[in-house]
């Protein structure tokens, strides 16, 4: 079974890598769209919508990419050789009443697509349409039960057995050719039922389940107190939960990570961000953004696409410079997704060519 999470896709488009070692800003690899920041739950967790929380400072949830730049902003990804888009929050991408023609429009274009969604909207033409021709789509629930997906997400109960079922049929779809996965964001309310999640998924036909421990704080110390309590008895029942699970395809991938490993990962010790290069947010603000950690973040903004198209943006210098002058070791001291990867990019560019031959 081949894997689906790794620090090492970027070395399957060595262009794109030579161009960085070159000093040159390529064509990013892939894209996080934001169309909107609206959005029907309210998760007690959501970084972008609970006071005290800690990313997504300047996001108004009013902010939604209008058709026209919608559709402008896909096609230029297409033309400059994108390779993947995810559309994510932000809020709901399921929630901007384009998503569809945004969608076959990236499709069409030859771009690979992916969905991040809270599933309420995952049915209809939409549905269809992700089924068919996507790559694969992933369901933030975050909880195995009608009353704590209801008091977790800040939505009426019969909202869970929705998406469930939104979640199954999407599964059961003739031809289906995207993938579907179910997302679990650990936070204390929802810690108890994270390997009954596990099997939920399963029986709802998801072909994977993706687990990560909420981010409450800047502060490592902070996060790492928040976790400890429930950590380990979160990586038994998941664990057993695995166990249980079968082997005919179905993937748990456990990410939520030791307490105590929090230090290192808000650390920054180089001053250059590879992955900035090869993934950029594009927000509903028409902002475009160093990465997810920063969106919505002033020290995080490369620049404003609102009136000028992304390509000429990406390409004219403009993101270059933006990206020469974000600093990690000064301004990401906080969680960063992409940490891992920049480790393994900076070994590889900072790799003398003389001795690359002697593996
Ligand atoms: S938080 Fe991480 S991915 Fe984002 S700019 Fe800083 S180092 Fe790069």
């Amino acid at each position: 079974m081949k894997g689906i999470y790794s620090s090492l896709k970027a070395f399957r488009f060595p262009d794109r890598l030579a161009a960085i070692a070159e000093g040159r800003l390529p064509p990013p690899i892939h894209v996080r769209l934001k169309p909107t920041n609206r959005c029907g739950h309210r998760c007690s967790y959501c970084c972008f919508r609970t006071p005290g929380l800690p990313m997504g400072a300047a996001m108004d949830e009013r902010d939604e990419i209008p058709e026209p730049k919608l559709l402008e902003i896909a096609d230029d990804l297409a033309s400059m050789g994108v390779a993947a888009v995810t559309l994510s929050g932000g809020g709901d991408p399921l929630c901007h009443p384009a998503v569809l023609p945004l969608a076959e429009r990236l499709l069409s274009g030859g771009v690979a697509l992916a969905v991040l969604t809270n599933g309420s909207r995952l049915e209809g033409p939409i549905a269809t349409a992700l089924a068919a021709r996507a790559s694969w789509v992933r369901v933030s629930m975050d909880a195995a039960t009608p009353g704590t997906y209801a008091a977790i997400r800040g939505v009426a109960r019969g909202e869970f057995d929705r998406v469930c079922a939104n979640v199954a049929a999407f599964a059961a779809m003739q031809g289906r050719k995207a993938a579907i996965g179910l997302n679990y964001v650990v936070t204390r309310e929802n810690a108890a039922e994270a390997g009954a999640f596990v099997a939920l998924a399963r029986g709802l036909g998801a072909a994977h389940v993706k687990l990560s421990a909420a981010v409450v704080s800047r502060d490592p110390a902070e996060n790492a107190a928040y976790q400890a309590p429930f950590f380990e008895d979160v990586k038994r029942a998941v664990a057993e939960a695995r166990a249980r699970s079968g082997t005919d395809g179905f993937r748990v991938a456990d990410k939520v990570h030791a307490p105590d490993s929090a230090e290192e990962g808000f650390r920054r010790g180089y001053a250059t961000c590879p992955t900035a290069r090869l993934l950029t947010v594009i927000a509903a603000d028409a902002s475009v953004y160093s990465c997810q950690d920063k969106a919505y973040e002033p020290d995080g903004c490369l620049g404003s696409i609102r009136d000028r198209r992304f390509a000429d943006f990406w390409l004219g210098g403009d993101a270059a410079r933006a990206l020469d002058a974000l600093r990690p070791d000064r301004v990401c001291g906080h969680h960063c997704v992409a940490h891992g990867k920049n480790l393994v990019l900076l070994e590889y560019l900072g790799l003398d060519g003389d001795h690359a031959p002697f593996v």
